[in-house]
């Protein structure tokens, strides 16, 4: 199969792009489009045939169901069985954005979708590209992040390149994402919403329209005896070719000990911050963005370890991101790439 790929103007969306790419949705093809946390992989989420072509073009497991994006707050009813009022406020103050809610399904969505489940996981993305698509392709684009299972998520239309050509027949090229980490995933399906998976929207932020929000208990064990609630939490991900490892301490004794490695060992890759670069004299450095600007790490993160495979390295160093906020974000999906492997100095 071609791949093509076409460049759309987020100020002026091409109509017809977007008809031809609606068609293929609803003739039951797939479509990679970018949204604002990372590039998709879109098909119809109510027809299970096109759902489960994201499975074989991702390689991914069947039990890890797939999030339902729509484009109004209108289509939402029509595919769960009730919104709570946590979840209308939850949806008022973060819809459009990065936020994926879990809800009781409706029949129409297939059990293929959900994994089995009886829930759904349903998100209403804010990029233009994104909304104009899930319009054309039918009101319901069941879309997970569109790189190959286990492989860093795609932040540009090239990532998704590398992991779909001939797999897929076309490729929405909307420049790189805005956020780079997935959506904030909220269960509201209990009597108090646990968030599943952090990303942008914080516990904070949650927290200031809906006053009782919990961490999913499987997230925060460090024991991994509980199991996370998401079934996609607990598959490696992100993993980059070289084995990667997190450095955490005070912030000197952390350069310092990099910096002996990559002396020490051949292929070192080290991954630092604007605040540190200039203190690292051996090893292939690359800077993942400030510590001033926690976005911008989150925004470069899954880049760079697509980067580092590129590179002759067998063993990447990072220093860690710990803190509240977007930080947590960043460290969930850094830690799952490390394999949870980390280094206390
Ligand atoms: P991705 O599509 O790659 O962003 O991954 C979607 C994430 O949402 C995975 O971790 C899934 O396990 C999780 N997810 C999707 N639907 C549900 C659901 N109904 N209940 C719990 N987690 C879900
Ligand atoms: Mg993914």
């Amino acid at each position: 199969m071609q791949t093509e790929v076409v460049r759309v103007d987020r100020t002026k969306i091409d109509a017809y792009v977007m008809e031809k790419a609606g068609k293929i949705l609803k003739s039951g093809g797939l479509v990679a489009f970018p949204t604002e946390t990372v590039y998709g992989l879109g098909a119809d989420a109510l027809d299970w045939e096109a759902a489960k072509k994201i499975y074989a073009a991702k390689g991914r497991p069947s039990d890890n169901p797939l999030i339902v994006h729509i484009a109004d707050i209108e289509a939402l009813s029509k595919i769960v069985k009730e919104i709570p009022e946590a979840a209308r406020k939850l949806s008022k103050a973060f819809w459009p954005g990065p936020l994926t809610m879990i809800f009781e399904k409706k029949e129409c969505v297939p059990d293929g979708t959900t994994g089995g489940l009886s829930s759904v996981a349903v998100r209403m993305p804010s990029d233009e590209i994104a909304l104009a698509l899930i319009r054309q392709g039918g009101g319901y684009v069941a879309a997970p992040s569109a790189n190959r299972s286990g492989r860093p998520s795609p932040t540009t239309a090239q990532h998704v390149y590398e992991d779909m050509e001939g797999v897929i027949p076309l490729i929405l090229d909307g420049g790189a994402v805005e956020i780079g980490l997935e959506s904030t995933i909220v269960d509201l399906t209990g009597s108090c919403p646990v968030v599943l998976r952090p990303g942008f929207i914080s516990l904070e932020m949650l927290r200031e329209v809906v006053q009782e929000v919990e961490m999913d208990k499987g997230l925060i064990a460090e024991d991994s005896s509980i199991p996370p609630k998401a079934p996609g939490m607990k598959y490696r991900h992100y993993a980059p070719r070289a084995e990667l490892k997190i450095v955490e301490g005070e912030m000197e004794r952390v350069v310092s000990y990099i910096n002996k490695k990559a002396m020490e060992e051949p292929g070192v890759g080290i991954i630092c911050t604007e605040e540190t670069s200039k203190h690292y004299h051996a090893g292939l450095v690359k800077c993942i963005g400030s510590r001033r600007e926690e976005r911008s790490i989150a925004n470069h993160l899954f880049a760079i370890l697509r980067e580092f495979d590129k590179e002759q390295v067998t063993r990447i160093y990072s220093e860690s991101f710990e803190s509240p906020g977007l930080g947590q974000a960043i460290m969930n999906r850094l830690l799952k790439a490390a394999g949870h492997q980390k280094v206390q100095v």
